[in-house]
């Protein structure tokens, strides 16, 4: 193609900045270019070797990834977090970075399904060894720890039953021992908790869940406090790809911007909606953290400095065949096995995240047929009634 009014060669592709005058745009721009071009061998070079600053292939990180990091590393107190590509990458980067054949990891014996999978079929097979220990009772973390001990890595709040960890037992016994702990903190969240300041090692989010909290990102987050960890782990995350894209990046920002707003009104909705379960004759239990009657509450209270979150679960005094009468009778609520969307969702862990384990296994949790957890959203509280009304009115 030829510009006609002064004959020199032109081309649409690639080749005109885009100006932008004196002024900026507010929103923050997709920048989804894969490749970025250096001026010279030298300026690579610099790059490469961290003297100068500037990206150059969008795996190893571009500038929506810095962005949304620098805004979770800032709710977290953290430094040089990375993002990636969903929450299950950053458990595994934080794990597969830094431990190795031969070395052993303890995980708390109720942890997101996927991550206790990755723990027993996984990382068996990289000859990294693992024990599950109740986060609960530090004593029995102590007895757990190995000479080959590398990590423990816990949730404060298990799912589905709302079990608050004894985080300041856990870190003191990991302390001792000289052993890093990871908190996944999806759950809590920075408002209710922040590892850190607590003296934990690493800090693990799925991003998809609350802090994104729209149900259409898979993203995750993982710092930890040694510059030396948080190299290793970014450097698997992208040999291996675990990396995120520039678009995912871009919406999860924009969810972040209204995350305290959503977990401020979330964590009202559930607090009242736990006291309304509890009069309930269909409703055998509660469990809700912030309710005098969940059995860590005087724990939960001191670590949690009164954030009790969103997420609520109550035994329904019925079976299985009830159970599935209730969510027949919602409806218009989302039935669905996530958390953190800013719709309300209502999941069924015995057919869901733990059909996996007999019934005698989900017994020993208190997981039976008439359990449920609620992800509590921001609806109007009274229109969540009405829906649990015409839910446990079909049990
Ligand atoms: C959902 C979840 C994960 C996994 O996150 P993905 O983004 O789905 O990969 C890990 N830990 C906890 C506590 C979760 O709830």
């Amino acid at each position: 193609m030829t510009d006609r009014r002064n004959d020199r060669p032109q081309t649409l592709v690639r080749r005109h900045p885009l100006k932008e005058g004196v002024s900026r745009a507010v929103v923050t721009p997709i920048q989804p270019s894969v490749v970025y071009a250096s001026p010279s061998i030298d300026m690579l070079h610099a790059q490469y070797e961290g003297r100068s600053q500037g990206y150059t292939y969008a795996r190893e990180g571009h500038p929506n990834a810095t962005l949304l990091a620098q805004k979770i590393d800032m709710l977290e107190g953290a430094t040089g977090g990375l993002v990636t590509g969903s929450g299950m990458a950053a458990v595994t980067a934080a794990i597969m970075g830094l431990l190795g054949a031969g070395d052993h990891i303890i995980g708390a014996d109720q942890l997101y399904g996927r991550s206790l999978r990755l723990m027993h079929q996984d990382l068996a097979r990289f000859g990294i060894e693992t024990s599950l220990v109740d986060p609960t009772d530090p004593a029995a973390l102590r007895a757990a720890i190995r000479p080959q001990t590398k990590m423990i890595l816990a949730e404060v709040v298990s799912n589905p039953t709302l079990r608050v960890a004894d985080m300041a037992g856990i870190i003191a016994v990991a302390k001792e021992a000289g052993v890093r702990v990871a908190v996944d903190n999806t759950f809590t969240t920075p408002i209710g908790y922040r590892p850190f300041a607590h003296g934990a090692d690493i800090v693990i989010h799925s991003v998809t869940k609350l802090l994104a909290g729209h149900s259409d990102v898979t993203l995750g987050y993982v710092a930890a406090r040694d510059p030396a960890d948080t190299k290793k782990i970014y450097d698997f995350a992208v040999t291996t790809g675990l990396t995120p894209s520039p678009y995912e990046c871009w919406l999860a920002e924009r969810g972040l911007y209204t995350f305290p707003l959503r977990f401020d009104r979330a964590e009202a909705n559930a607090a009242r909606l736990a006291d309304w379960f509890a009069s309930q004759p269909k409703v055998a239990r509660v469990l809700y953290p912030g309710r005098a009657d969940h059995p860590d509450h005087a724990r939960a209270k001191t670590l949690l400095g009164g954030r009790y979150g969103n997420m609520l679960s109550i035994l329904i005094d019925g079976d299985a065949a009830a159970a599935n009468r209730m969510v027949e009778a919602m409806p218009e609520m989302a039935f669905a096995p996530t958390l953190g969307d800013v719709g309300t969702t209502l999941s069924h862990p015995p057919s869901s995240s733990h059909r996996g384990l007999t019934p005698e296994g989900r017994a020993a949790l208190g997981i039976t047929d008439g359990f449920f957890r609620i992800s509590v959203g921001i609806e109007d509280v009274d229109l969540l009634i009405a829906d649990f009304t015409a839910g446990l009115s079909a049990i």
